[in-house]
């Protein structure tokens, strides 16, 4: 058995170093060697290695006894399995969402129940696509759709068998679903509950299956789901839980609505605000004049002042797009756009230059 490394050194880190450097170094190293990414053995022992270092260094408490007693104070007092779960917020702190992916590294590589809690298998997250316009942005929009997904198979009501029989009861792991293994690592050791591979963690054995879905539990078919696109929304992705695929016996997966913004004939959009072009004469923009402007939701008679530059801004408070998180609307910005003839005749020619010996 070679001495433990080092937990500063191992993470390439000192004792004075700030913590959120120390998390950042390690969110590094652990993407590095995660063993999704990294196949090899080395990987997932220095794996390892790091997170049991990350698991005591960012936990004041662990850390003070390992930096006053080194490993033989830590390991005299935690097992490896409080260590980590002692740890498991700092670690779906680092990696997102709790029971999130980073749990699941651990159970791959600890064996489930590793202290991160039972693995529940969870149906595909399916991803639906819509388009919608800005009108629609801004008053939001009820959507009824019919999606093609994993149901719960109505013959067996999902329990896989063919109905008016039972699964038998799994002899490997006397219906457990799991079974117990001590195994050491490092100085310590301790007991895993690993999914049994007889029943694949069923705890049964269908022994006579359902013959609408053979056995799964689910099937293709329909399910009608109506739901509302909330005002103010953005190109982006955005999750209804739980109602993607089905799954027995497991959670459903998520279904992520997929928006797309449709361009629009009048505006441009920049997060609540909208923006429009107004075409003025050079007459009008220099003697002035009233103009209806279209809005998202009707229109509005605007003044254009008497001797308006080109690309003057007008700023209609409140009339753009509302807020997606909080109360309000955005505002409309009107531009105007003043606009040179490009052709003359002769008379009207005649006439702008005796307006310009005028000023002279
Ligand atoms: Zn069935
Ligand atoms: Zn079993």
């Amino acid at each position: 058995m070679t001495a433990k490394r080092d937990y500063y050194e191992v993470l390439g880190v000192s004792k004075t170093t700030p913590i959120n450097e120390i998390k950042t170094q390690y969110r590094k190293l652990a993407l590095k060697f995660h063993p999704d990414r990294n196949k090899t053995k080395e990987a997932a022992e220095h794996f390892k290695e790091i997170s049991e270092a990350y698991a005591v260094i960012s936990d004041p408490e662990k850390r003070k006894i390992y930096d006053q007693h080194g490993h033989a104070g830590v390991d005299g007092r935690y097992s490896t399995d409080d260590i980590f779960q002692g740890a498991s917020a700092n670690f779906s702190d680092i990696f997102g969402r709790s029971g999130g992916g980073f749990d699941s590294i651990f159970e791959s590589i600890f064996g489930r129940g590793g202290g991160f809690g039972a693995q529940q298998s969870r149906g595909s997250d399916l991803l639906y696509e819509t388009s919608i316009t800005l009108e629609e942005v801004l008053s939001g929009k009820k959507m009824e759709i019919e999606l093609k997904k994993n149901i719960e198979c109505n013959v067996c009501n999902g329990s896989g068998c063919k109905p008016g029989t039972n699964p038998n009861t799994c002899t490997s792991c006397n219906g457990q679903g799991q079974v117990r293994k001590t195994r050491s690592m490092g100085f310590a050791s301790f007991v895993t509950v690993e999914p049994c591979s007889s029943c694949r963690g069923q705890g049964s054995i269908i022994t006579d299956p359902c013959k609408e879905c053979k056995g799964s539990g689910k099937k293709k078919g329909i399910k009608k789901l109506d739901f509302e696109i909330p005002p103010g929304v953005d190109n982006g992705d955005y999750t209804i839980p739980n109602e993607g695929d089905e799954i027995p016996g497991g959670q459903n997966g998520d279904l992520i609505v997929r928006i797309r913004i449709l361009p629009h004939q009048n505006f441009k959009r920049d997060r609540a605000d909208i923006f429009y072009d107004q075409d003025v004469s050079m007459i009008d923009a220099a003697l002035g004049k009233e103009v209806t402007v279209p809005l998202l939701d009707g229109n509005e008679k605007i003044k254009i002042e008497s001797g308006s530059q080109p690309n003057t801004i007008i700023k209609l408070k409140g009339k753009g797009l509302p807020h997606l998180n909080s109360r309000g609307r955005g505002d409309q910005y009107i531009r105007v756009v003043v606009n040179i003839p490009k052709k003359l005749s002769k008379h009207q020619k005649n006439m702008l230059e005796e307006i310009q010996n005028s000023f002279e």
